[in-house]
């Protein structure tokens, strides 16, 4: 009975996933050797992308913690979960909280596939979809572990890895700012009690990094929600972790200032204006998250630290490129 582990983990009188009363019969796509894959973006307890294909009248499934590799030179984690049924591959909705799975299910993609090879060790394919494409290989490292590899290069020749360990610019403080660049000077608030950090988010997952090199997303709660928020977008954000309260263990609010790499590219050559519309194009806004305004009248806005006694303002060029020769100026208030 090949669905019998996946009803036998579900009531569904609770949850609206398919029953898979139609199982084991091949569908018309698998028949015409044009069988089909879905991803599924799960917003469960763990954010992980179910990537299923059809074989054999079933969705033969595994769970991606961190989601379809875009780079063959970074392999994913790929835990195999039980078979589903064919009705699963149009199934997004909310799965009610307390049942197994429970959480929103999206589409990610879907298309159909090739078989290369499958065996009990070793599934190649190649994908048509919208958004996974090409040749994959799944391969066994033992029990339910698998790796998911993508063997083509990456869709975008030029795309670079994630860095890892990013850091901010260190600010450099000044009294005053040259006044020959006036007219070019953006101004960002300096948050009381604020740690400034760039976040590389993958997978769904958040790291922080202080100017410094030390990793803080242990000390700031809002970084899980946050990285599940961005599904799976890569990108590396600049931004400040401010305590939402005053005492210790409250989850924190990311106010977002630059963006360094977006998407398989660094971001550091442009200038910040650019770098700010394309941080903006993000459209990131959340109950702990967002992008913090831009101003360009550093009088007012240094005056209105002092009133606030916020500690001051960041001076950066429009510009200026994202590196050690151009770093952020710091005026106290
Ligand atoms: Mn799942």
């Amino acid at each position: 009975m090949p669905l019998e582990a996946y009803r036998s983990m579900r009531d569904f009188d609770k949850t609206a996933e398919p029953s898979g009363a139609r199982d084991g019969s091949r569908s018309e796509h698998e028949l015409a050797g044009r069988p089909r894959f879905v991803v599924q973006e799960h917003h469960a307890t763990a954010l992980h992308w179910d990537f299923r294909l059809e074989r054999g009248g079933v969705l033969a499934s595994w769970a991606v913690p961190k989601g379809i590799p875009p780079d063959p030179r970074v392999n994913h984690l790929a835990v195999a979960t039980e078979d589903h049924p064919l009705d699963y591959a149009e199934f997004a909705g909310e799965i009610p909280k307390g049942e197994y799975g429970g959480g929103v299910v999206h589409i990610w993609d879907r298309g159909w596939y090739e078989v290369e090879k499958w065996s009990d060790r070793e599934v190649m394919v190649v994908l048509h979809g919208g958004r996974a494409r090409g040749r994959h290989v799944l391969f066994r490292t033992g029990g339910r572990n698998w790796m998911l590899h993508r063997m083509d290069p990456p869709e975008d020749p030029e795309r670079e890895l994630l860095p890892s360990a990013p850091r901010p610019v260190a600010s450099l403080e000044v009294a005053d700012i040259e006044p020959d660049r006036e007219g070019a000077w953006r101004y960002l608030v300096a948050w009381p009690r604020a740690e400034r950090v760039a976040v590389a988010v993958e997978g769904g997952r958040c790291e922080a990094w202080t100017a410094e090199g030390c990793q803080v997303d242990d000390d700031w709660p809002v970084l899980r929600s946050f990285g599940r928020s961005l599904g799976s977008l890569q990108v590396v954000l600049i931004g400040q972790l401010v305590p939402t309260g005053d005492g210790r263990g409250d989850a924190g609010t990311i106010l977002l200032d630059d963006l360094a790499w977006l998407d398989g590219h660094s971001t550091a050559p442009l200038p910040f204006d650019t770098r700010r519309s394309l941080l903006d194009g993000l459209e990131i806004d959340g109950e702990g998250w967002r992008v913090a305004p831009v101003h360009d009248d550093g009088a007012i806005l240094l005056e209105a630290a002092r009133a606030q006694g916020w500690p001051g303002v960041y001076v950066v060029a429009g510009g200026d490129p994202l590196d050690d020769h151009h770093p952020p100026r710091f005026m106290r208030a």
